[in-house]
């Protein structure tokens, strides 16, 4: 059993503060202490019997820290990270990494030059429900892949931090899109020759507080990625179209709804009557030819995400988040805003 790696976490808001108790809660890594620019954040963590360091500086200087946690706005993150390799620690930094991957190039080279693993904090790729759409793409139960949708539907805006302003790199895509693109390319792993994207603006003129994001792939495949803050009903979170069937799910925990057809040819098509008139075409499937059923959730272990940087850190085992797929990541983000702003469906090679 090799010892916990330290980690320093440098800013200390929401998504530090979980960082800080999942740290706690964690076999492989302990917490050395944080450092934040606000003093209320400070008193918090104090109050908790946690280190908080006076300056950067101080916590860079640590030669106990092992790793560096960057939970700061968006916009800090490449000075964060740079720096913190350059004084020689392992660095995890939040999604989205940067805003433009020739800001991540930079924060790639640093981390080349230092020697030192560098990974992003993709942790939704530990989320149960899109487990459960790969495993079944895996398994090819229900056949190759026609088309995925994915959505993420809430009513609350955008929140009002620094994730309302363009500057700080406020807005959905780089918020919740960031996730959702990246778990898409996880599940379709052909080259994307297209994207078309529009951006909506109900709360917030200056970021998007919403988009509809279409990519298309070489192999025929498409995707929609939709994120919606003033949405007081929301669609299912996943919906596949496969050759053999189709797989919904719902909320965050639930089963996966999956109808797998055995025939594509029905015996007899009972016509079904709507509201104004009849549909063969509409007409539900018969027993025979479909079968639908649940698939449950997978266990998921988020710690598994720091247990893998820390044998990748020591050499053991491979990052789980590569470089080269948090770039293709940020491209997709980039072309999906100039595709926004021209209005204009734009060819890729991504
Ligand atoms: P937040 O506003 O709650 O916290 C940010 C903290 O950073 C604040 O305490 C602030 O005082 C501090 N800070 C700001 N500028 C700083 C600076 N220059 N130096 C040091 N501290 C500074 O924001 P948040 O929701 O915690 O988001 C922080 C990061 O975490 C963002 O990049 C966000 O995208 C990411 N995040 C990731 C997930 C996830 O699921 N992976 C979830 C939420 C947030």
């Amino acid at each position: 059993m090799c010892e916990k790696m330290k980690v320093a976490i440098v800013g200390y808001g929401g998504q530090g503060a979980w960082h800080g108790e999942y740290i706690l809660a964690s076999d492989v890594v302990e917490l050395a202490g944080i450092y934040d620019i606000k003093e209320e954040r400070c008193a918090l963590a104090r109050s908790k019997g946690i280190k908080v360091y006076g300056s950067f500086e101080e916590l860079a200087a640590d030669n106990s820290v092992d790793i560096v946690l960057v939970a700061t706005p968006n916009d800090s993150h490449k000075e964060y990270t740079v720096k913190s390799l350059k004084s020689g620690k392992n660095v995890i930094c939040e999604k989205p990494v940067e805003m433009s991957a020739a800001a991540f190039d930079e924060m790639c080279a640093a981390a080349n030059e230092s020697g030192k693993l560098f990974s992003v904090h993709q942790n939704r790729r530990w989320d149960s429900d899109f487990l459960m759409v790969k495993r079944t793409i895996e398994s090819g139960e229900i056949g190759g892949t026609i088309r995925i949708e994915s959505r993420v539907h809430g009513s609350r805006g955008i929140p009002g931090d620094w994730r309302q302003k363009k500057e700080c790199g406020g807005g959905m895509i780089l918020d919740w899109g960031v996730h959702l693109i990246d778990q898409m390319l996880q599940l379709i792993p052909s080259k994307i020759t297209g994207i078309f994207c529009t951006t909506t603006h109900i709360t917030n003129a200056e970021v998007d507080d919403g988009f509809y994001l279409e990519i298309f792939f070489e192999d025929g495949v498409s995707a929609h990625v939709e994120v919606g803050t003033y949405n007081f009903l929301s669609m299912p979170r996943f919906y596949m179209l496969c050759e053999g069937g189709s797989l919904i799910t719902n909320g965050w925990n639930d089963p996966a709804h999956v109808a797998k057809m055995h025939t594509w040819n029905e015996k007899q098509i009972v016509p079904v009557q709507t509201a104004s008139g009849i549909t063969k075409t509409m007409a539900p499937r018969d027993d025979v030819t479909l079968d639908e059923y649940d698939i449950p959730s997978p266990e998921s272990d988020v710690h598994d995400y720091y247990r893998n940087f820390t044998r990748a850190a020591r050499g053991l085992e491979e990052s789980a988040i590569k470089h080269l797929e948090v770039r293709r990541v940020l491209r997709v983000m980039e072309t999906a805003f100039e595709s926004a702003e021209k209005k204009q469906y734009i060819s890729v090679e991504i």
